[in-house]
């Protein structure tokens, strides 16, 4: 494969962008060599700048669901264009969009359209502080929930691939307000409470952590966190930024049967475009400005764009048989990765939820963040490499989940499955 123009491109980048890039995952220094600039994609392809083509696991890191490009989408956002990008002012597309969200997740009474996940968590916590009067906050051993300050400790997948220390530039004081548990450990949980007691505002999870690779939350680890949320007058926030409409339409809290307070959501419900939201209870989101104290706001907040992005995808999305699609095309490709694995002798570990799949290069069961930090990052990054020669992207780093998307096809699948094996065939030698 040539990537003389990507290699050219990357260079240039790097004059103007630091690291040549504007999310750091994407310069694939943990697996190393140059990331293809994406010219542009098709259903579950992608074409880089040297004409080179892959099958895409990234998938946007999440939004494209329904793979790139998806003609009701394009077609929907054209016509929106044409009547005008952005009036920071009301449209009838947010109220579309929210009835949608909230019919598909109860939890979610209101609803507030943000621009990233970053921003909803931000505000979910600010939130939960305001309506608790309480300053402190508890989030799990890589947990990833955006980048804001006091997040950025034990932050996950970006953080834990690039070794950086947990957060230069957040203000000790700051990250004081933020404790830590390990994930899937209630106990620790139910300590921080007795240790902290009345001051801790909110408890926030990935109800299926994915960003340490994917780690499926234990049985009843999610219950105890209501419960002890609930018993001592805290909040329990959902970070549903990539579960909301991936792992069932419904998020991770249908599949669970638990009513978090606050929900924050993201990636799919943009279709691709930038959105994040924040929703729950009406008494806890009537806090929010202009009918309560607390402040946030946003310029692009609800775009039209964003919105008929996000109403055209949950519009697929609610068909009857996507998940079911989703369900059989990732487990396809489980099953046929285990058979490959099966042969060989390599440690790996395979680790899926729904059309959520990692592939650690360790047999540690996934836990928690420390069980899956033991995995050989040298030897992914080998394989990442073989896979990208055999022309499909996957994603660049061991802590990553693999996305499935509708547009995968049972013979990408197996196209994939092929490359895999030879990949794993020769990491073997
Ligand atoms: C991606 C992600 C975020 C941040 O969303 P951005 O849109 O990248 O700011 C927050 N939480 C989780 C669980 C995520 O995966």
């Amino acid at each position: 494969m040539n990537f003389a123009r990507s290699q050219k491109l990357f260079q240039e980048a790097q004059n103007y962008l630091p690291g040549g890039v504007d999310s750091p995952v994407r310069a694939f220094k943990a697996v190393g060599g140059t990331p293809p600039f994406i010219a542009r994609g098709k259903g579950s392809r992608i074409y880089d700048e040297d004409g080179n083509e892959f099958i895409d696991y990234v998938c946007s890191w999440g939004p494209l669901i329904l793979g790139h490009s998806h003609p009701q989408v394009v077609d929907a956002l054209k016509r929106a264009a044409e009547r005008g990008t952005s009036f920071g002012a009301p449209t009838e597309l947010e109220i579309t969009l929210a009835k949608m969200i909230a019919s598909a997740v109860p939890s979610i009474e209101m609803i507030r359209f943000v621009n990233s996940g970053t921003e909803a968590t931000m505000t979910a916590l600010r939130l939960a502080r305001a309506f608790t009067g309480r300053d402190k906050i508890v989030k799990f051993a890589g947990g990833y929930h955006g980048h804001a300050d006091g997040l950025l400790v034990k932050g996950g997948s970006g953080l834990a691939t690039l070794s950086l220390p947990d957060s230069p530039g957040v203000p000790t004081s700051y990250a004081q307000n933020t404790l830590v548990a390990p994930y899937n450990n209630a106990e620790a949980v139910a300590g921080l409470f007795q240790q902290y007691p009345e001051e801790i505002a909110a408890v926030i999870v990935e109800p299926v952590a994915a960003n340490i690779g994917v780690v499926p939350p234990q049985p009843g680890f999610l219950d105890n966190l209501r419960s002890l949320t609930s018993r001592s007058g805290a909040l329990l926030i959902f970070d549903e930024v990539i579960s909301g409409f991936r792992v069932a339409y419904g998020g991770a809290q249908a599949i669970y049967g638990i009513t978090p307070d606050l929900t924050c959501l993201g990636k799919v419900i943009g279709g691709g475009l930038p959105v994040g939201a924040y929703g729950g209870k009406r008494e806890i989101m009537k806090m929010m400005a202009p009918t309560g104290p607390v402040y946030q706001a946003g310029t692009l907040s609800g775009n039209p764009l964003a919105m008929t992005a996000g109403i055209e995808t949950l519009k697929v999305l609610s068909q009857p048989g996507v998940y079911e699609q989703l369900e059989s095309t990732a487990s396809r490709l489980e099953k046929g990765i285990a058979r490959v694995v099966g042969s060989l002798n390599l440690k790996l570990n395979i680790s899926r939820f729904a059309s959520l799949l990692t592939v650690f290069f360790t047999d540690n069961a996934a836990f928690d963040y420390e069980s899956v930090s033991k995995a050989d990052t040298k030897l992914f990054g080998r394989f990442f490499q073989q896979l990208l020669a055999e022309g499909i992207y996957w994603p660049p780093s061991q802590f990553e989940a693999a996305f499935i998307s509708m547009a995968h096809s049972d013979e990408d699948i197996d196209f994939t499955i092929g490359a895999i094996e030879k990949a794993l065939n020769r990491l073997e030698v």
